[in-house]
């Protein structure tokens, strides 16, 4: 297998206290997981998403992966750079007609061989994606279970999971979410940075991954921090994230882990989190994303 855990420079990931003002002042402390540097492609949870995907592939003979997304995904990236890794044949399914200049993030699928099917939008959103026969199929984001199981991995990373009273992350799709509900115990919450606006089937997504089991589990995700909706970035988002980078030397990307740690920050100065709370931030990575923005928009 070759997207194993030890392909993870461990020694860099880091969890990291945020020495941010509004925690401060609110009696509570902060760490991040810097998932964002434990691969320069696949970052972020995305590695964690695909392994079991992958894995399974690879166990069913599968020689060719599809899967969908959007021009500037994540997920469209990271799945043609680990298709490579494991010697898969990949297409990548995308959303809209195909652009005279393609988005750096497909530029970068390509030369990691996955090969591109522009659809249109109506197509798209109604999943009438073209068959490809005998080809194994890993839905828009890495959605499901094998992935929610990959994801909930990465609470191995942070050596004192158990220690932490709040965990937040971004949330797209929810498997993510899902992933690290399971590993969480009954004092611990999980809580979800909604990065689309009005997604609000996303609770029943994400606890359609749980097994019967979690089912006692509080879903949380809060739905007033998508600026916009998804990838809208009006200038008060893209000057928090160079705060941000100025306070603390971290960067963050524009469609997640911005919206994230903003969200964090303002529940935390309106006194939503209990005096000594310790909480978990989730870095999920993202940083390619940002090649989207206007050059010289961020200051890092
Ligand atoms: C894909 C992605 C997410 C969302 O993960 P889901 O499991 O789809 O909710 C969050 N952050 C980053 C940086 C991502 O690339």
């Amino acid at each position: 297998m070759i997207l194993s855990d030890n392909e993870i420079d461990e020694k860099k990931v880091l969890t990291q206290p945020l020495d941010v003002k509004a925690f401060n002042h609110a009696g509570i402390e902060a760490d991040l997981l810097r998932l964002d540097l434990i691969h320069p492609v696949i970052s972020g949870n995305k590695w964690f998403k695909l392994k079991y995907y992958l894995t399974d592939a690879v166990n069913n003979n599968a020689k060719h992966i599809t899967t969908a997304g959007g021009a500037y995904s994540n997920h469209i990236v990271a799945s043609a750079y680990a298709c490579k890794l494991y010697g898969l044949a990949c297409t990548g399914i995308i959303r809209g007609e195909k652009p005279t200049a393609l988005s750096p993030t497909l530029i970068a699928a390509e030369k990691y061989g996955m090969q591109l099917q522009f659809i249109s939008r109506e197509k798209y959103s109604l999943k009438e994606y073209p068959e490809i026969e005998g080809s194994y199929f890993i839905e828009e984001g890495g959605y499901g279970q094998p992935g929610a199981k990959g994801a909930g991995e990465i609470t191995a990373l942070t050596k004192s999971f158990a220690s932490y009273s709040h965990i937040i992350c971004a949330v797209g799709t929810g498997t993510m979410l899902a992933g690290i509900i399971m590993k969480t115990d009954q004092s611990q919450q999980t809580e979800g940075i909604s990065v689309m606006k009005n997604n609000f089937g996303l609770e029943e997504k994400v606890r359609n991954l749980l097994p019967e089991e979690y089912s006692s589990k509080k879903i949380i995700i809060h739905h007033d921090y998508h600026f916009g909706g998804y990838a809208k970035h009006p200038p008060e988002l893209v000057s928090y994230m160079n705060q941000f980078y100025i306070e603390t030397g971290i960067p963050t990307d524009v469609i997640y882990t911005s919206k994230m740690i903003y969200a964090v920050n303002d529940l935390a100065k309106r006194g939503y989190y209990p005096k000594g709370s310790r909480l978990l931030l989730i870095h999920s990575g993202g940083l390619q994303g940002n090649l989207s923005l206007p050059a010289g928009s961020l200051s890092f």
